[in-house]
């Protein structure tokens, strides 16, 4: 029988060494906070996604500070020290500190004493323990103090290191605090699992997710996102589906296929993780799909946007052959043109290593762009037609011929036919 290890592995040294030579903890701005509190006292920890993703060798977004001071004291040291506060969330005892123009999220020690399965009412503490039992996984209760030693009172390393998102305490009861956990749940998994998904997590998901619909759209689109370009997002996604959660997200049954064949697509032509693709390819059949989508979701306009362009995809004669792929580059734009190819290229038939049609459509761009309309108005009004609407009548019947004949360039041939429209509205 193996032997139990009573220390540390290997990784997690390796990952232990990363921590403490980690860019943003050494940089003086981060460590300008840690020397404001200690001025007046207090004991300070970054925690949360800085110090779980340097210890899984990833990039670290946002730092987050937790510290015993309580939120008024923060405010006082920080400014004293010369650094710039905004009471961002002070009713859950969050201060922004803001240290040569980089934000710190501060936040003093907390238990939750009141949930209402979305807002909580705090009281502060000075207990670690009691500020780690109110977080969500054991990988995101992890502290480290200013030199990178680490405080890891639930274990969360090794939860991390073997991929395992571990719900703190009961599954069931910290969902009913908040359900977006169900959501964050799966897209924890998504980026840090390995092997399967927690057995009972999943359990108290299935059991809890009709507490979903209490949630803003807002911060159940933000999730999803964030979810949908993870590295196992077709593991988590193919989980959702089975519990019947996808449906309740996102309104529409999901593709699994189809989301996993446009991922793949991305991958393949270097294009970005963009999660509204996926989405797209997810959950939507038409651009009517993706309406309701974007609107249950409360997604940006901008959002929608390329939801609606990449929904309205067709797998039609669009992208056949080289003539019909420049017709369609220049009506697009070649950002939505390429939305498009990779959307109908997911949802055609054609494998994705395939090198026909689909992939000349994607490589177009690269070897041809279509010019601009080579006349304005001001030309068609110089060969006599009078200003009105007609002069845009001619440069539109000019331009589909200009399309049709292939984009050519030749300034007599374009001369000509532009008098030949301009001739036939004198008839
Ligand atoms: P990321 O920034 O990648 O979303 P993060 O873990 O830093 O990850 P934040 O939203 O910045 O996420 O939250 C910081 C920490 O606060 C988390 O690591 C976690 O400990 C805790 N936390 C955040 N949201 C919740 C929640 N809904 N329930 C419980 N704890 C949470
Ligand atoms: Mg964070």
């Amino acid at each position: 029988m193996a032997e139990k290890k009573t220390g540390p592995t290997k990784a997690e040294v390796a990952a232990l060494k990363a921590l403490a030579a980690a860019p943003w903890l050494k940089d003086a701005r981060c460590q300008r906070v840690f020397d404001a509190l200690e001025a007046g006292g207090y004991p300070a920890r970054a925690v949360g996604g800085a110090v779980r993703n340097t210890l899984m060798g990833l990039e670290a977004a946002d730092v987050d500070i937790a510290t015993p001071a309580l939120p008024q004291t923060v405010m006082s040291l920080c400014r004293a020290a010369g650094l710039g506060v905004h009471a961002t969330g002070l009713e859950h005892g969050t201060i922004t500190v803001v240290s040569g123009r980089a934000p710190y999220e501060v936040t003093t020690l907390r238990r939750d004493i009141e949930t209402h399965g979305r807002h909580a009412t705090v009281a502060f503490t000075e207990d670690w323990q009691e500020d780690a039992g109110r977080r969500d996984f054991t990988m995101n209760a992890i502290y480290c103090d200013r030199h990178g030693g680490i405080h890891d009172p639930l274990g969360g390393l090794s939860d991390l290191m073997v991929g395992h998102v571990r719900f703190i305490g009961s599954a069931v009861e910290r969902i009913r605090e908040d359900y977006l956990r169900i959501l964050r749940f799966f897209r924890f998994f998504a980026t840090y699992g390995k092997g399967d998904i927690d057995r009972d997590g999943l359990q108290a998901c299935l059991n809890e997710r009709e507490g979903l619909s209490q949630l803003s759209a807002e911060r159940v689109g933000a999730e999803l996102l964030k979810l949908l370009i993870a590295p196992r997002a077709r593991d988590a996604l193919d989980v959702m589906a089975a519990t019947g959660i996808d449906r309740i997200v996102t309104g529409h049954r999901s593709d699994l296929a189809r989301f996993e064949k446009l991922a793949a697509l991305q991958t393949r032509f270097g294009r970005p993780p963009d999660p509204m693709l996926r989405l797209a390819a997810l959950a939507t059949q038409s651009a009517s799909d993706a309406r309701a989508v974007a609107s249950r979701l409360r997604l940006s306009n901008a959002q929608r946007s390329l939801l609606v362009v990449a929904a309205d995809a067709r797998t039609d004669a669009q992208f056949d052959d080289e003539s019909a792929q420049r017709i369609a580059l220049y009506r697009f734009g070649e950002e939505a043109y390429l939305v498009q190819c990779l959307m109908a290229w997911a949802r055609s038939k054609t494998p994705v290593d395939e090198d026909g049609h689909f992939r000349k459509a994607i490589e177009l761009p690269a070897r041809w762009l279509p010019g601009s309309l080579p006349f304005k108005g001001s030309d068609v009004v110089s060969l006599g037609v009078p200003p009105g609407p007609i002069v845009g009548e001619v440069l539109r019947q000019f331009e589909d011929w200009w399309v049709e004949a292939g984009f050519p360039l030749d300034r007599k041939l374009l001369e000509a036919q532009l008098s030949v429209l301009v001739d036939a509205t004198r008839q």
